[in-house]
């Protein structure tokens, strides 16, 4: 057996031949042994380093084995102590065992006894220090479940629902803080009342009937309480045995979900009947041609087939408007983190779009673009869709030869970019609705005018993605501006 690798053990004794007797018998066991002559050697030596046992012998010439025992416990080394004595009485045997000794070992002893007693005491120290990394493990794993238990906690406290638990006697077991809020109450005012009479009032009385006859399923309903809709849930829970321990109460606030959702089914309403006039013009022009109720000559069907071509050619618009929104919803967003990106080409694109049109109702264009402006941040094919609707708005709602005018200039941080026309405006009442989706101005010079309402929500969605804003100033019968701001690249 390698030399140390059973134990470090420390031999103090003042006598040299029993301090290198034992020190020769124990290294021929396989212990390590250091020697100490005085108490004082011993404590230095235990400093520094661990040891495993120490040996003491009761009489030192500095400090008695009793004040070296005293010494040790005091400063808590993690050692096994034996006293060794030839004076040995009843007193000092007391005494060191007030000292905490672990054994106590008379002189003489025959090398088997030391031997006996040292693998004893380090048998013992190994089962403590075992014993010790057991507890110290309980422990932690106590302060994890502490942890956990008070994550719950803060977990049910801060849950937006509001939550009750109440328990087989119908008090209150636990409740966090939205319920306490929606009860005009605090929490430590609600714990242990009956439910019955914290959720008074007849805008509870549903949940009360709930809870007073109890389904074994859970229950789900929804509620009023002023403008704001809530759902219900009340389930029941069990221990592991399956008894019934008590329930629990949710009460949601659904009101943005049933906003949302209405929203959702206007639109497809109105989407339904975007779709519904024009087929239904087109299946009347189709009616008459069939019916040839314009006579056998192609020709005198020819108007009522372009505007059938009209109406087609806006269902396609159409579809192509209702692609682009759900597109937008489902794609990520772009924002900030798009390259920038130089707006001229774009603009010269759109603008070349529009050309024949400009042309053909005698607008003046003009395009301007600040000198060196830096890059904006979208990207190029939303930059392009939101031009495209705006400068053919400012295109189909202006006059005769009027203006029309885009400016890409530089606002503070952010690039501006202005599209104005000299037009028919917009009723300033009529100015907060115009971004939102199917909105048309309905009036007399408007009417004609071909479109779906869907522009202007798809250029807002799509600055917004961008992280930007669309802002309008509009005098009815003078002209609108439209005006994009979009974040500038560094
Ligand atoms: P669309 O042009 O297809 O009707 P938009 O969403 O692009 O749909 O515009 C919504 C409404 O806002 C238009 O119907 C129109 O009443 C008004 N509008 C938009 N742009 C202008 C403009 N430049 N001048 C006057 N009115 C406009």
């Amino acid at each position: 057996m390698s030399v140390g690798k059973k134990g470090r053990i420390l031999v103090v004794d003042d006598e040299y031949g029993i301090r290198t007797g034992v020190h020769q018998l124990l290294e021929l066991e396989g212990y390590a042994v250091e020697e100490a002559q005085t108490g004082r050697d011993a404590l230095a030596a235990l400093e520094r380093r661990p040891f495993d046992l120490v040996l003491i012998d009761y009489r030192l010439p500095d400090i008695d084995g009793l004040t070296l025992l005293q010494a040790i416990r005091s400063r808590e080394f993690d050692v096994m102590t034996c006293m060794i004595t030839a004076y040995a009485n009843i007193e000092t045997a007391i005494s060191a065992t007030r000292q905490g000794v672990d054994f106590f070992l008379p002189k003489p002893f025959s090398p088997e006894d030391l031997i006996g007693v040292v693998e004893t005491l380090l048998r013992h120290k190994a089962v403590r220090q075992e014993a010790e990394e057991l507890k110290l493990a309980h422990e932690a794993s106590l302060l994890e479940l502490a942890s956990e238990k008070s994550q719950t906690h803060s977990l049910v406290e801060n849950l937006r629902d509001a939550v009750l638990v109440v328990n087989r006697s119908g008090e209150v077991a636990l409740v966090n803080r939205a319920m306490a809020s929606l009860l005009d109450s605090e929490e430590g005012r609600l714990l242990r009342q009956p439910a019955e009479a914290i959720l008074s009032g007849e805008r509870f009385t549903p949940v009360r009937d709930a809870l007073a006859t109890p389904a074994p399923g859970r229950t789900l309903f929804d509620m009023e309480i002023g403008e704001r809709q809530y759902m219900v849930s009340l389930s029941p829970f069990h221990s592991a045995k399956r008894d019934l321990l008590g329930h629990i109460l949710t009460i949601s606030d659904i009101s943005e979900i049933r906003r949302l959702a209405l929203e959702k089914s206007r639109f497809i309403r109105t989407m339904i009947h975007e779709f519904r006039s024009p087929l239904g013009a087109i299946k009347g022009i189709l009616e008459v041609a069939l019916d040839r109720s314009l006579g056998g000559s192609l020709d005198a069907y020819l108007p009522l087939l372009d505007r059938a071509e009209k109406r087609l050619d806006g269902m396609v618009e159409l579809i192509g408007n209702l692609l682009s929104l759900s597109r937008i919803e489902m794609e990520k967003r772009g924002g900030a983190s798009t390259r920038p990106i130089d707006p001229t080409p774009v603009l010269n694109e759109v603008g070349e779009l529009y050309r024949e049109r400009v042309q053909a109702r005698s607008l003046t264009f003009a395009a301007t673009v600040e000198p060196d402006l830096p890059g904006v941040c979208v990207g190029a094919e939303d930059l392009r869709i939101m031009l495209t609707n705006l400068i053919g708005n400012a295109v189909k709602y202006n006059r005769e030869g009027g203006e029309l005018g885009v400016r890409v200039s530089r606002a503070g941080g952010e690039a501006r970019i202005d599209v104005s026309d000299t037009g028919l405006g917009i009723r300033a009442q009529n100015l907060p609705h115009v971004f939102d989706e199917f909105f048309r101005e309905k009036r007399p010079e408007t009417r004609e005018i071909e479109g779906n309402g869907l522009g202007l929500a798809i250029v807002r969605r799509l600055v917004e993605r961008a992280s930007g804003r669309v802002e309008v100033s509009s005098t009815e019968g003078a002209g609108s501006t439209f005006t994009l701001f979009l974040p500038l690249g560094a």
